[in-house]
């Protein structure tokens, strides 16, 4: 009989369907339109009720089928049962039939660390701006970002009723991304996509010294990696601390599975394993072509003002 698949796969293949099933929580929650809305650290930083049910959601579900593996998850929670209407038990079929990168066979499951961010652009999603929130679970292994799903609830929302609302990418380093059409940004012409809710006066210097032609300012750390992977801007710069690894590992893998590159704006790899400090103090830089052309041009007084 055929072996069972590798672990890295069946994690994949678990957080499809459960990134799937936050979406359907997400949309929900604001359909009912009682938000719950706590200010964190302040009003740039929200927390609603679906960022808290979608992280109990998804971590209940992932613990579950997956005991050993550490989670790590943005809202900071009580302890307690999880009802069961929040768990998800499904997996994407497809995914599971796919072979596993040689390199990710032999993952154990005490080896795996998952971040998982349940909704990226709160400050957006709280202001209707749906398009820009994704549900983010990246998982990482040796300290690297490996594999990541991030799930756009409302993609194709403003596409009419017979559009499908919503889509899932995923990805895997060694075996490519999936669920969209990679495409490659205009060529010539230097895209910035940053920040909106999150700028500062050091944001906006970085970006007027790379000159570029045109700026996109919109939320999510996820909805600007896909911006990259779909044409739309050619470098996501953010040169401020704020963004947290939760933010970026699914993202990462994701970009890095087709070719891209995300470092902080010093040019410095982020790091995944448990331990580490989960802020990104020294902002991002990321891109799918041309990553030196951006990296070359980012002042030193602004790489010397963040300090990783
Ligand atoms: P943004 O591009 O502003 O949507 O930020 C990307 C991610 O980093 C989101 O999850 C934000 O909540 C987070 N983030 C960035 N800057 C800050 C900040 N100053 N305070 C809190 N969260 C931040
Ligand atoms: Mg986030
Ligand atoms: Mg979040």
């Amino acid at each position: 009989s055929m072996a069972s698949p590798a672990l890295l796969m069946r994690v994949v293949a678990s957080a499809y369907s459960v990134a799937e099933k936050a979406a359907t929580i997400v949309r929900n929650v604001m359909s009912a339109g009682d938000l719950g809305i706590v200010e964190k650290a302040g009003p740039n930083d929200l927390q609603t009720k679906a960022d808290r049910l979608v992280q109990m959601s998804i971590c209940a579900s992932l613990a579950r089928k997956f005991p050993k593996v550490t989670i790590i998850g943005e809202e900071e929670l009580p302890n307690g049962d999880v009802s069961e209407e929040l768990i998800e038990d499904g997996h994407c079929e497809e995914i599971l039939k796919k072979p596993c990168p040689t390199q990710y066979t032999g993952i154990k499951e005490e080896e795996l660390v998952i971040w998982v961010d349940p909704l990226d652009g709160t400050k957006e999603y709280t202001e209707g701006l749906l398009d820009h929130v994704t549900v983010l679970i990246g998982i990482a292994y040796g300290g690297k970002a490996i594999a990541g799903v991030i799930n756009q609830p409302y993609y194709n929302y403003e596409a009419g009723a017979n559009a499908v609302l919503g889509r899932t990418i995923w990805g895997v380093l060694g075996m490519g991304a999936f669920g969209f059409q990679l495409t490659e940004a205009p060529a010539g012409k230097h895209i910035v996509v940053t920040t909106r809710s999150h700028s500062s006066a050091l944001v906006n210097e970085c970006i007027t010294a790379l000159n570029p032609d045109h700026v996109i300012r919109v939320g999510g750390a996820g909805n600007k990696i896909i911006q990259l992977i779909e044409g739309k801007a050619s470098a996501y710069v953010f040169a401020s601390p704020g963004c947290k690894k939760w933010d970026t590992c699914a993202p990462e893998a994701i970009l890095h599975a087709v070719g891209g590159k995300i470092t902080d704006i010093r040019g410095n790899p982020f790091q995944y394993n448990k331990e580490v400090k989960h802020m990104n103090s020294a902002g991002v830089l990321a891109t799918l072509r041309n990553y030196d052309y951006y990296a070359s041009r980012i002042p030193n007084n602004v790489k010397e003002s963040l300090v990783p």
